[in-house]
């Protein structure tokens, strides 16, 4: 400790102070004197972090914030919320994988790296061009949870494919 090398704080440790001394009312100028940094560098954090505040991914439906207070991934769009999700079960796959990366706060390269399959597959996903086959779709279903598929009303459900009795009927009868 206080070597040379420790004078720069961690940026995470050093936005805290920022934020908190300038919600004590400290002018810009007063907070680079106290953290030992710039009136511009102090003015550049304060910018990023309004802008991260001001990005809360807004649900295309409802217009509610779909993402975690400052956990928005900068990497999504064109999504729903989790409860316009589950009332919507004809929402494509595509913007269902979208809206629960948003809503789990992971970035694609994240959710990549939790589901052990590459980003370009992911990309495909989520684009629409392909849709995962069972086997990947089982650790997407881990890492994001139940709202990732959609859950149809009973009552909507189509017949269970060779439901007819009758056809169940004709084959017990050959
Ligand atoms: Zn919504």
């Amino acid at each position: 400790m206080g070597g040379l090398g420790s004078g720069r704080q961690p940026d995470e440790a050093r936005r805290r102070e920022v934020i908190r001394l300038r919600a004590e009312g400290l002018t810009l100028v007063e907070i680079g004197r106290r953290l030992g940094i710039s009136r511009q560098r102090v003015d550049q954090i304060l910018r990023a972090i309004d802008k991260e505040r001001t990005r809360r991914l807004a649900c295309l439906a409802c217009g509610g914030a779909v993402a975690p207070p400052g956990g928005a991934p900068p990497d999504v769009a064109d999504i729903l919320c989790l409860s316009c999700l589950a009332e919507s079960p004809e929402t494509p796959f595509a913007q269902r994988l979208r809206s629960c990366r948003a809503a789990a706060g992971l970035r694609l390269r994240d959710l990549a790296r939790r589901v052990g399959l590459s980003t370009e597959t992911l990309r495909c996903y989520e684009s629409g061009v392909r849709e995962p086959r069972w086997q990947q779709l089982a650790p997407l279903l881990r890492v994001l949870g139940p709202a990732l598929v959609a859950q149809v009303p009973y009552e909507e459900r189509d017949e269970p494919p060779g439901y007819p009795p009758q056809a169940t009927a004709e084959r017990r009868g050959a």
